[in-house]
C-alpha cells in the first residue's frame, strides 16, 4: 500500500484508542496522538528503499539493507511489533496505544495486498488474506478505493463520537 493509505490507517487506529481512553477531543493529547499515529502508520516501510520513512529513519533504512533485510518481512511480522512494543514501553499509556496500534494497522491492510507479508518472520511464507484476483495492488485503482474508504471511516468516527451523540 502507498504511504498515504498506512497514514489514514494510522490515524484512524489513533483516533479508535483516543476514544477508547476517552481524551478530549480539544488537547494537545490528541494533536500528538494524531500525528503519532499518521506517522506511525507509514514506519514499517522503513525497509522498503527509496520510502520517504527510509529516508528519513536512514540510519535504520540503511542498516536493515546491510543485514539484507528484504521489504515486508521482519519490520511487517509479529515478532517485530512485539520488540516495539517493548521499546515503546516507557511511553505513556495513550501514546504506547497509539504507537502500538497504528504501527499494527500496517502489516494488517497490507494483508490485502496482492503479494501478501510475511506475518510469521523467519518464517519464510507470506501471507495474505484475499485471494489474488481481489487483492489490492499498490497503487492501483482498488487502493484508491480503498483509501476513499478508510477517509469515510476517519471522518466518521469523530462524528459518531462527538456531534451525534450531542444531536
Ligand atoms: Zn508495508
Amino acid at each position: 500500500m502507498l504511504q498515504k493509505t498506512h497514514s489514514i490507517a494510522g490515524f484512524i487506529s489513533a483516533e479508535l484508542v483516543l476514544a477508547y481512553q476517552e481524551v478530549s477531543f480539544f488537547s494537545w493529547d490528541t494533536a500528538g496522538a494524531l500525528l503519532l499515529g499518521c506517522l506511525a502508520g507509514t514506519l514499517a516501510d522503513v525497509d522498503k528503499p527509496g520510502s520517504t520513512m527510509a529516508k528519513v529513519l536512514f540510519p535504520l533504512s540503511a542498516l536493515l539493507r546491510i543485514l539484507k533485510v528484504r521489504h515486508r518481512t521482519l519490520t511487517h511480522s509479529l515478532v517485530f511489533m512485539l520488540l516495539i512494543m517493548m521499546i515503546s514501553l516507557p511511553m505513556s499509556p495513550l501514546y504506547f496505544w497509539v504507537f502500538i496500534v497504528a504501527y499494527a494497522s500496517h502489516p494488517l491492510i497490507d494483508l490485502l495486498n496482492d503479494r501478501g507479508i510475511q506475518l510469521l518472520w523467519p518464517l519464510p511464507m507470506k501471507i495474505r488474506l484475499l485471494p489474488k484476483f481481489i487483492a489490492i495492488d499498490t497503487g492501483s485503482a482498488s487502493e484508491t478505493v480503498f483509501r476513499w474508504l478508510l477517509l469515510a471511516v476517519s471522518l466518521l468516527i469523530p462524528f459518531m463520537l462527538y456531534v451525534y451523540p450531542a444531536l
